[in-house]
């Protein structure tokens, strides 16, 4: 594929001598215009590339290209990790590293490198943010052309790697709030940040759908629904770049990553999923076409591969796919080492050498490399062997450009320092506890154990009471979040925050140690339960990121179970607090505990927000974004289709109990007595171009005030050729239902809610039979042809 500017095509010659005017003085105006005149005239008017990704060609990026040699456009597509331009690559070693700024010099100035990513290790006050970027912008200004690096960071739920950052829930909590105002201020104030440290590119949001709870970066992920998932990142990819990005609002966003890597056959971080076409069109395409469409400016490739192929190798779904069919434009750039990783793990390349011929024939445009320079030399020699040409590589240059000039690089390639001026990390705090309020889900509840009474005496134990890390998660100050010294002074732990809330005399925690410490396994459940009324157990999982957070049993470890179990044993009310990046089973526990929040990673207020929920003071609101498990035999999804729902257990009759979830996507109770009913519901005459309407009431009898997370499923009863789908997600709201008070709202299904879509992603309407389910009430309503 070759783009016009190197290709034959009528406007050839002067297009060409266009670009040599701009390249032989870029600074004589008269020149310059007449020269972009040209080129805008006959760019503009259709003379487009022939795999239609590029649109409109901007005279100042092809100026640029048109002065840089082979070396400098490889570079462009180089991205290094700042550990290999630093003393120590080794991220977790638990030493600080020190830039290297000879080793940047020469990435720079010997290998015109576009791209440097990732902080060398653990968070960074802004001033050494601001010093490192600075540098590294002074180095890439001297060079001739000046291009500006484009530097990208991992800021996941809040600035992850800026120091003392207040840090969001993880996604997975994110969604269970169902807000879409929450999530987008988080996000608004994650990009405030980054940019005002100097960074303009976040590696986020993951589009992801979480369908498989055994992968570790299920905390990641905004669930188990490609809606929610679609719409919960699109809000987030607005926000980053809702603004006017060149001037000093937000940060480009990265859709990640694409395609298919939430659903290992195996469970295990980065191996391979098998997805039938079927299913990648209804779970992950439709999850990321909705970040695609949202105007997301970059896209990360999935590590792993699907059916068999690696992605990082795939025309078809780099291409073909993401560009030719969803209509992305932007840039694409490797994950982690995945390039070389085509030789040295998936074993379709035979060396190096190919691997890069593969991925850049696939459509990648830049590759994490990031700790050497062999994408670099190959890439060089590839082209200079006539393997590839440099027209494609022109392609990728030009959205790399294209992005530096979106993002205010070229107008302002240093640190944007007035920005400071807006940080609070007050406010930030404030929004924080805000988010995980609405983030906590009660799972049980019974008899009115929550909130706790005014004097009872609390007995606090469990791996999770007094772990930071289990509040946070992975990407939390490091990558893995596990070090404790790098967190905030003010963090507080779950026990700290009950003493907070409760005072010092009503709590009593004989083990205050971190999550791994065998202490916690030694309380004597018999002899607290005489001196206390209630017991908070606090379990789940200590923090983790990406393949170390690999499991074999998504089962809660035997020896949490056995603790909970003795504090069952005591007869004393046992409040139940799950700390966890994923639902790790506990039915052996579930029926005979008295109350359980489900917290996730609530973040840096989490503490605040479960010791307020269990006073009372904060009404739990959250639900279920994904299936909450009982038996690891039963690992199907909210939205699986009727066969799953038929099971005989021998002897016996077949019965509709095939799936017997723990808690059902969408679960979630409150303090309050909230009634939600469904008033009217209003079918357009024409279901094809109109909205299905339905309005109702949602009661709330109580005199706390509460909100009522509103999920919407459609159940199509028949369809010809598809078996259709049980309970397919199809929207959701939050609304605000204040003591003693009923609010009346409206729910719109859009007609796309009523079709499905085949294995070459076709979308079908019929007319017929659906089932819709609004907040647990369900009414079936016919659609006519
Ligand atoms: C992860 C990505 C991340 C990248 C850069 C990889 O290991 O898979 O999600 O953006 O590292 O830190």
């Amino acid at each position: 594929m070759q783009s016009p500017v190197f290709g034959f095509s009528p406007c050839f010659c002067l297009i060409q001598v266009a670009l040599y005017l701009l390249s032989v003085n870029r600074t004589n105006t008269l020149r310059n215009q007449l020269a972009c005149l040209v080129l805008l005239t006959f760019y503009g008017i259709g003379c487009n590339s022939n795999n239609g990704s590029l649109g409109n060609l901007d005279p100042e990026i092809e100026a640029i290209i048109s002065q840089l040699t082979l070396e400098q456009k490889v570079g462009q597509m180089t991205q290094l990790n700042l550990g290999f331009l630093s003393n120590s690559v080794q991220q977790h070693d638990g030493k600080r590293k020190q830039v290297e700024w000879e080793k940047v010099k020469e990435a720079i100035h010997d290998y015109h490198i576009g791209s440097i990513l990732n902080s060398n290790g653990y968070a960074k006050s802004f001033e050494e943010w601001h010093e490192i970027i600075n540098g590294i912008q002074d180095l890439a200004m001297n060079e001739e052309p000046s291009i500006p690096i484009l530097y990208g960071i991992d800021a996941i739920h809040g600035a992850t790697y800026i120091k003392d950052a207040v840090l969001m829930p993880h996604n997975i909590a994110m969604a269970a709030t169902r807000d879409r105002a929450l999530i987008r201020r988080s996000a608004q104030l994650t990009a405030q940040s980054t940019r005002a440290s100097g960074i303009r590119w976040n590696f986020d949001p993951v589009f992801d759908v979480g369908r498989e709870p055994l992968w570790p970066r299920f905390e990641e992920t905004f669930g188990e629904s490609a809606y929610l998932c679609g719409q919960m990142g699109s809000e987030v990819v607005r926000a980053y770049e809702g603004q006017e990005l060149d001037a000093g609002i937000g940060v480009a966003s990265c859709l990640k990553h694409f395609i298919g890597y939430s659903v290992p056959a195996s469970g295990k971080d980065r191996t391979e999923a098998y997805i039938s076409n079927l299913e990648l069109w209804e779970q992950h395409i439709a999850s990321f076409q909705a970040g695609v469409d949202a105007g997301a400016s970059t896209v990360m490739v999935n590590s792993a591969s699907v059916n068999g192929l690696p992605i990082h190798s795939s025309r078809y779904h780099l291409t073909e796919l993401l560009r030719d069919k969803m209509g992305f434009e932007g840039m694409i750039v490797s994950d982690w080492e995945d390039v070389i990783r085509l030789h040295t793990r998936h074993k379709v390349a035979r060396n190096a050498r190919e691997a890069v011929k593969m991925s850049i024939q696939a459509g990648l445009d830049m590759s994490m490399v990031p700790n050497d320079y062999s994408f670099y030399h190959h890439l060089v020699d590839l082209v200079k062997a006539n393997e590839i040409q440099v027209s494609r590589i022109d392609e990728s240059v030009r959205r790399i450009l294209t992005l530096k000039k979106k993002i205010g690089l070229f107008k302002h390639p240093k640190v944007e320092k007035n920005l400071m001026q807006s940080l609070s990390l007050e406010d930030d705090f404030k929004l924080a506890k805000e988010v995980s309020d609405a983030s906590i889900v009660l799972l049980e509840n019974h008899g009115n154990t929550l909130p706790l009474e005014n004097d009872e005496r609390i007995f606090v134990a469990g791996p999770a009471c007094c772990s930071k890390p289990a509040l946070h998660g992975g990407w939390s100050y490091s990558w893995q979040g596990r070090d404790e010294s790098i967190y905030p002074e003010s963090t507080e732990t779950v026990v700290q925050g009950l003493r907070e809330e409760f005072g010092e005399n009503r709590i009593a925690c004989p083990v205050e140690q971190a999550f791994g410490s065998s202490d916690h396994y030694k309380i004597d459940f018999a002899k607290a339960a005489r001196d206390c009324d209630v017991i908070v157990l606090c379990l789940g999982e200590d923090a983790y990121a990406e393949t170390p957070g690999v499991i074999d049993d998504l089962t809660l470890p035997a020896e949490q179970i056995k603790l909970a179990q003795a504090a069952l044993k005591t007869g004393k009310p046992v409040v139940l607090l799950m700390l966890e990046g994923r639902g790790r089973l506990i039915h052996e526990i579930a029926e005979s505990a008295d109350a359980i929040l489900l917290a996730m990673r609530p973040g840096t207020a989490g503490a605040k927000s479960i010791a307020q929920v269990m006073s009372g003071r904060v009404n739990p609101g959250g639900v279920l974004p994904f299936t909450y498990h009982r038996n690891s035999g039963d690992i199907i999804p909210h939205d699986h289709r009727f066969l799953s729902k038929y099971s005989r257990r021998s002897p016996g009759p077949l019965t509709e109990k095939g799936f017997q979830p723990q808690w059902p996507l969408g679960h979630g109770l409150t303090f309050s007595d909230l009634q939600t009913k469904i008033d009217t519901i209003r079918i357009p005459s024409n279901h094809l171009k109109d909205s299905v309407i339905i309005e109702y009431t949602v009661a709330n009898a109580s005199i706390r005030d509460a909100t009522q997370a509103i999920d919407v499923f459609v159940t199509d009863e028949y369809a010809a050729g598809i078996s259709p789908r049980i309970r397919v997600h199809v929207g959701f709201d939050k609304i605000q239902a204040p003591a003693k008070s009923e609010v009346k709202n409206s729910f719109k299904i859009a007609p796309r809610s009523f079709q499905f879509v085949d294995s070459e992603g076709i979308f079908h309407s019929e007319a017929g039979l659906f089932t819709i389910e609004l907040a647990g009430e369900m009414r079936t309503i016919e659609l006519s042809p």
